[in-house]
């Protein structure tokens, strides 16, 4: 049997907006084509994402946000749903199936299917808030995820570890101060958002690192850190939101992480799923904008997470 799970979205194409987006539709078209060219792929277990339903959605956000979200659907084209966050036809659809995904996989762990999970779905999620867009991100997958474990799954304690170079204001927003979730947090400061550093609930633990930080300085900065954050914890489950923008060849990020930082952080993570809950991890595709260096690391994640 595959210990990891890999969760595909029923069209590589959706989400439709420009491919000058660097966001754009040909990043986990990028990560699949990696997976197979190395023959990982066919370690893996394979499924579609299936839409999210809308109890899994008001978990997270406003009833009256999804509904604007419906009204500002255009027909074709595309609008900005938020500053640089443009919204096609399709992106609803896209959304809803990026957390159902997220659903997808906790249950897949949780029944012991498998061991882990990584969800290469768009747009991504961790900036979204409870009531607003931001940040290339309409729902948040990992916050709804986090949720359905807690509320569907008997969850006590989460851990949400983001080691994407962006803090993740809308996962802060939607789960900080909740007592079963702790959110762990890598990013560098200051950066975009620039919004949720001071603003810190108890749950959160920040770890800032200053541009041009190197995988030295980010290992030994951040090791004890995350060690400590989640030990104390205890979770029985951790969730991943796995941006790979820290990379060094990232055109959104300033640190310089390489490939072999992201299969470090995976390793790392294991070791203490390993510890506290069996192993169970999903992780989530947040960012990541440079098509070679986002296949690479989330390659080197992936590999991680199989034990290989
Ligand atoms: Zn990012």
């Amino acid at each position: 049997m595959s210990a990891t799970l890999f969760v595909s979205q029923s069209l590589v194409d959706h989400h439709s907006i420009p491919p000058s987006h660097p966001e754009s539709p040909l990043r986990p078209l990028s990560i699949e084509t990696i997976l197979r060219q190395s023959g990982l792929w066919s370690d893996l277990g394979h499924a579609t994402a299936v839409p999210a339903d809308t109890n899994a959605l008001l978990r997270v956000h406003t009833a009256r946000y999804i509904e604007q979200l419906h009204l500002i659907t255009p027909k074709k084209g595309t609008i900005l749903a938020a500053e640089d966050t443009p919204m096609a036809s399709d992106t609803l659809h896209a959304a809803t199936e990026a957390a159902g995904a997220g659903i997808m996989a906790v249950e897949a762990v949780l029944r012991g299917d498998y061991k882990n999970a990584f969800c290469a779905v768009r747009p991504p999620g961790h900036h979204a808030e409870p009531t607003k867009s931001k940040g290339f991100c309409f729902l948040n997958n990992i916050a709804i995820a986090a949720q359905h474990a807690i509320h569907c799954m008997g969850i006590k304690r989460v851990c949400i570890f983001d080691f994407d170079v962006h803090q993740c204001n809308g996962t802060i927003e939607a789960l900080g101060n909740n007592p079963h979730v702790l959110i762990v947090s890598t990013f560098q400061h200051p950066l975009y958002p620039f919004s949720h550093y001071f603003n810190q609930p108890a749950n959160v633990v920040n770890i800032p690192l200053q541009e041009g930080c190197s995988s030295i300085e980010y290992r030994r900065h951040c090791e004890s850190k995350i060690f400590n954050a989640i030990s104390q914890f205890r979770p029985e489950l951790i969730l991943v939101s796995a941006g790979f923008d820290a990379h060094q060849d990232d055109p959104l990020g300033g640190l310089n992480l390489i490939e072999e930082d992201f299969d470090w952080l995976t390793r790392l993570t294991k070791d203490l799923a390993q510890t506290y809950c069996q192993g169970r991890i999903i992780s989530m595709l947040e960012g990541g904008y440079d098509l070679e260096a986002l296949a690479n690391s989330a390659h080197a994640h992936i590999r991680a997470l199989t034990g290989k």
